[in-house]
């Protein structure tokens, strides 16, 4: 007996020092704790060895010694070891002080045992006619076992509080140390109560070593991870379903059931009902595939993606189908492109989107001749001003629903921007009579008011060699410009005669530069005469002498001036020949004016107060013999800064005239806020009324409202005696026009105002 308990309490002690060794070169944090708690394992069975293999008394007395303390440093190193173990779980990771101290107070009271003989004594025994020593507890020998029990069942009872509260997957990690200790323990009460001079129970201590070596380090708990990895496949948001080598599903999460609509039980459906749905998952291994499923209320999206699993030597172990409902992202991007592509007002195309559609039209159909049309609404600003936006947002649908259904599926439409909207429409199916015919009732009806839209199409006819489609709508949009009767024709086409307009803008507008340098373009004078007839003034009027095309007036070149911006560089040179004009007036004291016109055009480009100021300061002309006329357009943008203009003008001494008036629309509600001295009424636009007697009665009242807005009052476009004299007779005070004469050279206007007789 002797031999084979030393034998393998040897093999033992071997063992846990080489699981000592190796938890100590482990990476795990635990490692270090397993290595002291295995380490602290050694003693114990080393005393218990020399116990039973001595037939020294001294020996024997040293292994009890040995045994004891050693039992206290398993204790320590049990505790360390329990605290790293069960950390995280929020218990044991606290060791209280007095535990410390208990262990060193046992451990000197077993050490001073010599002196004091309190622990224990040491005895004889014969077994199966053997000698043994055994030792026989005294009081230490109590109070070492109380305060070993005591530390050994709070350890037993932290792992239990740790078994318990730890989730389900995790308990085994606990309860299996926790019945290695239960059954050490179990061991150790029995060899006490037994007396036997050999403790048995050290082999449970020695396994109790190893176990903990093997569960802590080396263990991988799989139940664990497959429970771990069954739960993430219930609990994904996808559809999974895993089949066996045979292609007969064994499993399904709860996600694949409801789409499949089989019981959880009944996984052997799922094969039929996924075929039934995607026509089989049976595709090439790891690809996607979406596919589109109405299941008779919805369309939904799915990604369906089948992996192979393999095992050894590449054998197919099964596949797994997972299924993707992408319905909602899908939406989203839907919903996302339209919103991109479509004007949130009309739900037509918006411009670029357009654009894109028609380029990719003309692709597909190179065969088909088609039309650009530019819809364009006449005076759309007068609806959102009189009836307000929402009737003008109501307006532009109304618009886009004519369009809609008036256009087939080989039609491109969409709106271009504010109230245009553009067409591509194939030449066999574009019907002038039937749209005009719909153009001329175009009625607005929206809470009670009602508006007659005027709507104007350009159409530009695409010819094989365009590209750019902006170029076309730019086209169809020039064509508008034609239209001259523009209650009776909505429709204008783009022609060679356009064609020839916009060559000549951009031939003249390249020439701009050197004509002003070579002085080819050059200020009129037009006289303006006050009530007695005498001049008192002139407006400075452009003209071009153009070396090829001959003299011309400014209807030819300034409306491409005013779009294109150059008109700016006529502006500037005109200010300029005004001031050098008046300086040399000023000279021989000739008092007349001189108006200059603004182009609205001029205030984007320069600081035109700035401009002019410096100008007059240049050639130290008067302020108010420099008279600026300016047209209601320049007000329509950024009225406030354009108003605060004027008021600088005339703060420093410039009379502010306003040109056209009675041309515009909003003229009447503007001029009580306009900062103007003179009001130019234009004659022309009268000329259209074909009742003089409203005409007279129009002039008449706007003289007087200007009276009482203590503004002077000119009438431009006066070309006979009898305008005159009733003019006069409406309190008319200043006039311009071809009864008193046209526009003339400088030199022409000095000697028919009698200025050159001044300088002689
Ligand atoms: P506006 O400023 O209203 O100038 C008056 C126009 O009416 C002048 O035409 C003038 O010749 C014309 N007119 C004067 N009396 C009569 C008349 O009794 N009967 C008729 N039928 N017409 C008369 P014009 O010189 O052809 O100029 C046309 C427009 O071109 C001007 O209208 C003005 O808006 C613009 N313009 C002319 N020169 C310049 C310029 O230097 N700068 C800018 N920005 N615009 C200019
Ligand atoms: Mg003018
Ligand atoms: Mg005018």
């Amino acid at each position: 007996m002797r031999i084979q308990f030393s034998i393998i309490f040897a093999v033992l002690i071997t063992a846990l020092s080489l699981c000592t060794i190796i938890a100590l070169r482990s990476h795990k944090s635990i490692g270090k704790f397993v290595a002291a708690l295995d380490f602290s394992l050694i003693p114990p069975i080393i005393g218990n060895l020399l116990i039973i293999s001595s037939t020294s008394r001294n020996i024997a007395t040293l292994g009890c010694y040995i045994y004891f303390i050693g039992m206290d440093m398993v204790m320590f190193a049990l505790i360390l070891f329990t605290a790293e173990y069960c950390k995280g779980t929020g218990n044991g990771q606290k060791i209280p002080g007095f535990v410390h101290w208990l262990l060193f107070l046992d451990t000197l009271q077993i050490l001073l045992n010599p002196f004091t003989g309190f622990t224990f004594t040491i005895e004889t025994i014969k077994v199966e006619h053997a000698d043994y020593f055994r030792f026989v507890p005294l009081m230490g020998q109590s109070i070492h076992r109380l305060i070993d029990y005591g530390l050994f069942i709070s350890v037993m009872l932290l792992f239990f509080i740790t078994a318990m509260k730890t989730p389900k997957i995790y308990r085994e990690k606990y309860s299996i140390i926790l019945m290695t200790m239960f059954i050490a323990g179990l061991w150790q009460t029995f060899y006490i109560f037994s007396r036997t001079p050999i403790d048995r129970s050290m082999i449970g201590f020695g396994l109790f070593g190893l176990l903990i070596f093997y569960f802590s380090l080396i263990y991988r708990p799989l139940r664990l991870l497959d429970r771990l990895l069954s739960n993430i496949a219930s609990e994904m948001t996808d559809a999974l379903f895993v089949f066996d080598p045979t292609q007969k599903c064994i499993w399904a999460n709860d996600q694949g059931c409801a789409l499949t609509e089989i019981r959880p039980g009944d996984v052997d459906s799922a094969s039929a009902k996924l075929f039934e749905l995607f026509g089989g998952p049976g595709k090439p291994e790891n690809i996607s595939a979406e596919r589109m499923i109405h299941n008779g209320k919805e369309i939904r999206y799915y990604i369906l993606e089948e992996h192979t699993v393999t095992v050894e030597h590449k054998k197919l172990a099964g596949t797994y189908l997972r299924v993707r409902d992408i319905t909602e992202a899908k939406m989203r991007i839907k919903r996302e492109m339209y919103e991109a592509t479509h004007d949130h007002l009309t739900g037509l195309y918006t411009r670029e989107h357009l654009y894109k559609r028609i380029a990719e039209t003309l692709a597909n159909n190179p065969t088909v001749e088609y039309y650009v049309v530019f819809v364009d609404v006449k005076d759309f600003k007068v609806v959102n001003d009189i009836f307000g936006v929402e009737f003008g947002d109501y307006a532009l649908k109304c618009i886009a629903q004519w369009i809609h259904n008036d256009m087939s599926d080989r039609c491109c439409y969409g709106r271009l921007g504010g109230d245009t909207f553009g067409v591509l429409v194939p030449k066999e199916e574009f019907d002038p009579e039937n749209i005009s015919e719909t153009l001329s009732r175009l009625l607005i009806s929206y809470k009670n008011a009602e508006y007659k839209l005027l709507i104007h199409l350009g159409v530009y006819a695409i010819d094989s060699d365009d590209s750019d489609i902006s170029v076309m709508f730019d086209r169809a949009h020039l064509a508008l410009a034609t239209i001259k009767d523009e209650y009776n024709t909505y429709i204008a086409y783009y022609d060679n005669e356009i064609r020839q307009q916009i060559l000549w803008g951009q031939n003249i507008s390249a020439q701009l530069y050197d004509a002003i340098r070579e002085r080819q373009v050059c200020p009129y004078l037009q006289p303006i005469a006050d009530i007695s007839g005498n001049i008192v003034g002139a407006e400075a009027l452009a003209r071009w002498n153009h070396p090829e095309h001959g003299f011309l007036s400014p209807a030819s070149f300034i409306p491409i001036f005013e779009k294109n911006g150059m008109i700016v560089e006529i502006d500037r040179y005109m200010w300029r020949s005004a001031c050098e004009i008046l300086q040399k007036w000023q000279k021989i004291g000739c008092d007349k004016f001189i108006s200059v016109n603004i182009s609205p055009k001029d205030f984007y480009f320069t600081d035109v107060v700035a401009e002019i100021k410096g100008l007059a300061s240049e050639y130290g002309v008067d302020p108010s013999k420099l008279r600026i006329e300016i047209t209601e357009t320049v007000m329509m943008n950024d009225a406030d800064s354009r108003m605060q203009m004027l008021e600088d003008f005339r703060r420093n001494g410039f009379v502010v005239e306003m040109d056209d008036f009675g041309s515009g629309y909003s003229s009447l509600n503007m001029l009580k806020d306009m900062p103007v001295d003179v009001l130019k009424i234009d004659m022309k636009f009268l000329g259209r009324t074909k009742e003089k007697s409203k005409a007279d009665t129009i002039v008449k009242n706007i003289i007087n409202l200007s009276k009482e807005l203590g503004i002077l009052a000119l009438t431009e476009g006066v070309e006979n005696h009898i305008q005159f004299q009733s003019l006069s007779g409406m309190g008319c005070s200043l006039f311009q026009g071809f009864y008193f004469a046209k526009p003339m050279p400088v030199a022409e206007f000095e000697t028919f105002a009698g200025i050159d007789k001044i300088s002689e």
